[in-house]
């Protein structure tokens, strides 16, 4: 059966869901440092408070982390424009993000960029993400997987972006970039601080950069559900 296409109301939005509640939310990114303009243009007209309980919804456009249930959380904007920012400035053709979570994070980059992929470990999440981005129309291919795999058969990924920290380098990972492509990651150095990082692949070696602390919850392994 056809879904039922969202109102104008819906994606809209009102009160504190509404489009100047989002451009206040755009206005805080602007000082906070964010500068690319599509990014920005892209998150002022998205529907961020779709991608949680309607129960949350008023709570979308704050600069906080939300619970999505399962442990995991949507990232805050600040960090969803940061990590888009560094994918964008690659000029991609193909990108995998790793944690599909809300789908919020994937939505924003599937207007952003020429073939974008998605996997997510937990069931209901990846369930609840596919329908999301349906409705939206957004164009992303999305899998119910082990993201510690990649995906190989869409390999090689320009960018790959994980959505959550892995406790070492992936070398799986690694492999499915192509050549001058990065894996942007949250990474935990030996005290258990996370840094996002930024390991582009040059021939045989890897570059490596830290960015800037973050907090991401853990990559896992196996799927769930
Ligand atoms: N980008 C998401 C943030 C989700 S939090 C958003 O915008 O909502 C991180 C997500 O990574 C969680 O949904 C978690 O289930 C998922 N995850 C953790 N380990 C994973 C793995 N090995 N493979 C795929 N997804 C994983």
């Amino acid at each position: 059966m056809p879904l039922p296409d969202l109102s104008p109301a819906e994606l809209r939005g009102r009160g504190m869901t509404s489009q100047r509640t989002r451009d206040r939310m755009i206005q805080r990114l602007i000082e906070q440092g964010v500068r690319n303009r599509e990014v920005l243009d892209v998150m002022a007209h998205e529907p961020r408070h779709l991608f949680v309980d309607e129960a949350l919804a008023h709570r979308a456009y704050e600069d906080t982390a939300l619970p999505l249930g399962f442990g995991q959380t949507l990232s805050q904007p600040l960090t969803v424009a940061r990590m888009t920012e560094l994918v964008v400035r690659e000029s991609p053709r193909r990108v995998l993000e790793l944690g599909t979570g809300s789908g919020y994070q994937t939505l924003i980059l599937s207007r952003l960029v020429t073939e974008l992929y998605s996997v997510e470990r937990i069931h209901a999440l990846h369930e609840r993400a596919a329908l999301r981005l349906k409705r939206l129309k957004a164009p992303a291919r999305l899998a119910l997987a082990d993201g510690n795999h990649g995906w190989p058969q869409a390999a090689p990924f320009d960018v790959i972006l994980l959505t959550a920290c892995a406790e070492d380098l992936p070398h799986e990972l690694l492999a499915q970039l192509s050549e001058g492509g990065v894996l942007i990651a949250p990474l935990a150095d030996a005290d258990g601080t996370q840094w996002l990082t930024q390991l582009r692949r040059v021939g045989e070696t890897i570059d490596r950069r830290r960015l800037e602390p973050v907090r991401f919850v853990p990559l896992l392994q196996g799927v769930i559900g």
